[in-house]
């Protein structure tokens, strides 16, 4: 994705689409082990250790050998769906959804009714099994007459959705049976949360009330869009608006501005960028404000007191003041260490401009340091390093880990004609060694032209208990986008950024296939964003862990294994300006959340925006740029940004306290498994957390950002001591 300067975040919104419920459309898309390494890595079977299963298989993948075209047999349907062997099929499942949705109704009526959840789950299930692929279908590279289908499918289900989510009467009946205290503590908390989507959607309105609220969402989802696409706007400028020094070295009449940040060696270019990608847009800052007035009113008219109350509801810093205090502390505890890497900065800058006069640093010189700071002071080179990152490799690691920590294998499935959308995409099974396989993942890797930029993960069917006691198998859809190999003799290899992103895919693709919870309206990602980024940033820490890489980061010619010092370079690249870095990230938080916090708000955006930054960041605010007007996370996130620094902190303890002594015991792993990852939504984040730690009393806010601020002191440290 483009390199915006809010993007030290990630733009993995990852996407939960039709919320697994009747109910809403929600857009965003969670014992210390005394065993020694060697005995675990001993543990891991042998035959996982010496497999190269992937390595094998894609050492020979190339857009080339795509050119053979899918099979002409007959198809069996994408994900073996034998309605899917044509478009069509999306029209009968959708009718279907829709015909066995009408009887289910009639059951959550009848006196001889199962628990009230039981039903609306399986009403939600039906729903979303064909509402999350057609909305995967829309995303994906596919015959077009397979999107319109989907399109239409997708028509027919928001008309379902609709229904349900207004029909008062099945609201009184759930209502009633949660007042009841129907069913066990699992029962409950998923009917509760069912309960709030019914109430999130206006359901308690008068009619007059309910059609404003209807009316409200249909703006707001237009306003997103409009915000979104303008956001990702490019500009054309002609030359002679350049700074006179630069202009000739350009040909052209006019030059694209499409990221706030050059890493031209000029000062004066790199500003200039810098200042026209962020300058003031009053067409979107009119949308910005319209979409904050409008949420702020669907939030009023629902009975919340801002936006923000209503996006937190249910999260683990449930409130806005938890919220508020945790960026807070946490930006006080970063900023002397902030400072240290702009410190750090200016050294380099002083160095690379002697002539400059100690010029300070800017906002437009920090992508460029950054990349100077790697190949300069920790001598990177991707040339070096990637050989030992093939994408075979990576996968081969990624199955170590899970093998190591679950007792799963991934192991890569034939797949039948017409069952995927692209010949590069592979089927794997999670197979664990008792319980046999206990989901799917279909893994599209490769960058396409007409392929959607953004990493995610999709959800094609959740896990769930079944009538009969069995288990309704996860099937999950990996989408990142790693460019292929274009040579034939070379295979794919990953930079440090796309082995990160690979593996926190693939935490969020391990989240939904290890889920293991009652109902799938709260199965594996299907939780709040702060919970279901854990498992994904806790993935990453795998990826600059020493003893972890070295089982797996083989030259791709040679076999040897990534050297030791080659390792500790890459960890430290990863790290050098975590401080900055973060503190760019919280600040994005800090505006989202006081944008959402009333409105109209007592000054204007840009006065907010700017006093943040000036009363916490380490580098002053530019004036006359407005950087918020770019932030599309504004949309998807909306009042709740500061999930992803929160999940960041929680994966960070989870990783130091628990992962750090020994990163692949299966003692530390199980009990991941058995007390966050299988749980999904099914408990209360804070409940969860409690469990994952061992916790009597909640975690703190101080805890959070103890865990975090260590984690960044000890790579300063060890940054700083390349200077001694
Ligand atoms: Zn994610």
């Amino acid at each position: 994705m483009q390199k915006i300067i809010f993007d030290s975040i990630r733009s993995r919104v990852q996407k939960q689409i039709l919320s697994s419920s009747i109910i809403a459309y929600r857009y965003s898309h969670t014992k210390q082990s005394n065993s020694s390494i060697v005995h675990d890595f001993n543990v891991i079977s042998t035959s996982i250790r010496n497999s190269n299963l992937f390595s094998n298989h894609f050492h020979k993948i190339s857009p080339l050998s795509w050119l053979k075209t899918l099979s002409k047999e007959k198809s069996v349907g994408l994900f073996q769906i034998n309605d899917l062997s044509t478009p069509n099929g999306f029209h009968i499942l959708a009718e279907r959804a829709v015909q066995k949705c009408e009887l289910l109704l009639d059951e959550c009526f009848s006196s001889s009714r199962r628990k009230i959840v039981e039903i609306l789950d399986e009403i939600s299930d039906e729903i979303c099994r064909v509402a999350d692929l057609a909305e995967f279908i829309r995303n994906v590279d596919i015959d077009f007459s397979y999107k319109q289908a989907a399109e239409q499918a997708y028509g027919i289900l928001h008309h379902l959705v609709e229904k349900m989510n207004t029909n008062t009467k099945l609201y009184e009946h759930a209502k009633q049976a949660y007042e009841l205290g129907e069913g066990d503590e699992t029962d409950q908390r998923v009917l509760k949360l069912y309960l709030i989507d019914f109430e999130r959607c206006g359901i308690r309105l008068n009619e007059q009330n309910r059609l404003k609220y209807l009316q409200l969402n249909d703006d707001i989802l237009h306003l997103e869009n409009q915000f979104r696409h303008n956001a990702h706007r490019e500009y054309k400028i002609p030359i002679k608006e350049l700074p006179e020094k630069v202009r000739m070295r350009f040909h052209e009449k006019t030059i694209t501005i499409n990221s706030a940040h050059s890493n031209d060696d000029d000062e004066n270019l790199r500003e200039f960028v810098f200042r026209n990608y962020f300058r003031f847009d009053p067409e979107q800052e009119q949308l910005l404000d319209e979409l904050l007035r409008k949420r702020y009113q669907l939030a009023k008219l629902c009975g919340y007191p801002s936006y923000s109350h209503r996006a937190l509801d249910n999260t683990l810093l449930n409130k806005p003041e938890y919220v508020s205090n945790y960026l807070e502390e946490i930006m006080n505890a970063i900023r002397p260490l902030a400072d240290r890497d702009i410190q750090l900065m200016q050294i380099l800058k002083n160095s690379l401009h002697p002539q400059s006069n100690n010029q300070s640093v800017s906002p437009w010189d920090i992508s460029r340091l950054e990349a100077i700071f790697k190949s300069e002071i920790l001598k990177i080179n991707i040339q070096e390093y990637t050989p030992y990152f093939s994408l075979g490799a990576c996968m081969d690691g990624l199955n170590i880990i899970f093998n190591s920590l679950f007792n799963v294998t991934l192991n890569k499935q034939a797949t039948a004609p017409g069952e995927i959308w692209h010949p590069s995409v592979i089927k794997l099974s999670v197979d664990h060694v008792t319980e046999g396989t206990v989901g799917y993942i279909y893994c599209d890797l490769f960058e396409r032209k007409d392929k959607i930029p953004h990493d995610c993960h999709f959800t094609i069917q959740c896990s769930r208990r079944l009538k009969n006691g069995s288990w309704q198998l996860p099937i999950v859809v990996l989408h990142v986008n790693i460019p292929p190999s274009i040579d034939p003799n070379v295979p794919t290899l990953l930079t440090l950024g796309l082995v990160e992103n690979l593996f926190h895919e693939f935490g969020h693709a391990m989240h939904s296939a290890l889920a293991r919870t009652r109902y799938q309206h709260a199965s594996g990602t299907r939780c709040q964003t702060d919970i279901a980024e854990i498992p994904s940033q806790w993935m990453e820490y795998f990826v600059y862990e020493p003893r972890v890489v070295k089982l797996f980061a083989r030259h791709y010619l040679t076999g040897q294994i990534i050297p030791d010092e080659l390792l500790q370079r890459l960890h430290l690249t990863q790290n050098c300006f975590q401080a900055y870095r973060t503190q760019v990230q919280v600040a994005c938080a800090m505006f989202d959340h006081a944008f959402h916090s009333q409105y109209p708000l007592s000054q204007p955006y840009d006065k907010i925006y700017s006093s943040l930054l000036t009363k916490y960041t380490s580098l002053p605010y530019i004036s006359s740029t407005y950087p918020y007007l770019k932030f599309y996370h504004l949309v998807d996130y909306g009042a709740r940004f500061s999930s992803y620094i929160i999940a960041r902190s929680i994966a960070s303890k989870i990783w130091n306290d628990q992962f750090l002594k020994d990163p692949l015991s299966k003692t530390t792993g199980e009990h991941f498994r058995k007390n966050f990852l299988q749980w999904g939504g099914e408990r209360e984040p804070n409940e969860l957390i409690g469990n994952m730690f061992s916790l009597t009393n909640k975690l703190t806010i101080d805890h959070m950002t103890k865990a975090i601020t260590d984690e960044i002191k000890e790579n300063i440290q060890k940054r700083d001591s390349l200077f001694k």
